[in-house]
């Protein structure tokens, strides 16, 4: 018996030694990838789209000092051989990982891909994109509104040449922009059939181009040389790619129900600055021609939807507990039965019941 145990110890031992070899050697050989490929991420590939002169800032263990670009804090420690990009409270960090200090997180190889894919889409031959000085030089291609600019201190009063404006499709409109049940509807919808052609307004430059299951679907994003932005849901083909220069009237994707969406038709937005506003201020949807050449902007009338959206941000909704009816959640809420039916498209007299939703504010 013990012969025999011994015999499969030694195995044992053979099998474990063979396997750690190999485990070590896939384990090197997995270090040495990561730092072939974090060799790669160097500044000349990664901040394509910066100029290395604008980078200035240092990093040290007393001396911190960051420098922020197009919405990232980009942090060099000014030996050539790492560069970090500061986001979302993340250091992200390219080049020799292994003489970092400390306190620096390093995100995994997969992130550094997505931020150096990011980082090379930024650029165009010319390395400007339309109103940069208006956008402070944002240009990403993940976020509708990356700018998070509050409607209240937008700048007031900025004329937008509508000339050369060309109707994205022809079509009747389904959903009009503003409230819906509990949400923002900031859009104007089309009835389009799946695979109608689907154009950009206006001269620009595409800045998104993605996926969005639970929201926009297949969406298109197109800054505009007139200073707005204008967005393109729910289409079942995307054509366009990002940083391309459109024309008006050039074709960027086909029409179709992908996202949160119970037909075929088109999402269209109209952003200034990353606030949408209502595309019937502007556009007359009889004849798809503008209203006028030039559009005045002001805070007054393009934005004449924030005291809802305030009122949104501020709403509160309840689920309806036993004992609970109208008058009660009225008193409880510091409100009227009349405005709590109002905020629900409810009656004073209907019966509301265990577990339902209500707004109350
Ligand atoms: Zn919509």
């Amino acid at each position: 018996m013990f012969g025999r145990g011994f015999d499969s110890l030694q195995l044992h031992f053979l099998i474990l030694s063979v396997f750690m070899k190999r485990y070590l050697f896939v384990c090197l050989f997995a270090v040495f990838a990561l730092l072939v490929s974090a060799n790669n991420f160097n500044y000349e590939n990664v901040g394509e789209g910066y100029a290395e002169d604008d980078i200035e800032a240092s990093i040290g263990d007393d001396n911190e000092d960051y420098t922020e670009i197009d919405g990232d804090t980009i942090v060099d420690n000014m030996n050539d051989s790492l560069y970090f990009i500061y986001r979302n409270d993340t250091l992200f960090v390219f080049g020799n990982v292994g003489i970092l200090p400390k306190y620096v997180t390093v995100a995994s190889a997969e992130m550094t891909n997505t931020y150096k894919r990011l980082f090379k889409d930024l650029g165009t031959d010319e390395g400007e994109h339309p109103c940069d000085s208006v956008y402070g030089f944002t240009w990403t291609h993940n976020w509708v509104n990356p700018y998070k600019v509050p409607i209240d201190s937008m700048p007031d009063s900025v004329e937008v040449d509508m000339s050369g404006f060309v109707m994205p499709i022809r079509g009747a409109i389904t959903s009009k922009f503003g409230m819906r049940k509990s949400r923002y509807h900031y859009g104007t919808d089309i009835r389009l059939k799946t695979g109608d052609s689907i154009c950009s307004a206006f001269d620009g430059q595409v800045r998104i181009c993605d996926y969005d299951p639970r929201g926009y679907g297949n969406y298109v994003v197109i800054r505009h040389n007139n200073g707005l932005e204008t967005v393109y849901g729910h289409l079942s083909q995307i054509i366009a790619e990002p940083n391309e220069r459109v024309a008006a009237g050039e074709i960027i994707g086909l029409g179709g129900s992908t996202g949160r969406s119970t037909g075929p038709h088109l999402h269209f937005e109209m952003r200034f600055l990353g606030n949408a506003f209502n595309t019937e201020k502007v556009i007359d949807y009889l004849t798809f021609e503008p209203k006028d050449s030039v559009y005045l902007i002001t805070l007054k009338n393009t934005y004449s939807h924030n005291a809802e959206l305030k009122a949104l941000k501020a709403a509160k909704y309840i689920v309806v507990k036993k004992g609970d009816n109208l008058s009660v959640l009225a008193k409880r809420y510091g409100t009227t039965v009349k405005k709590i039916c109002q905020l629900n498209g409810i009656k004073s007299n209907s019966v509301i019941r265990i577990g339902q939703k209500l707004r109350v504010r």
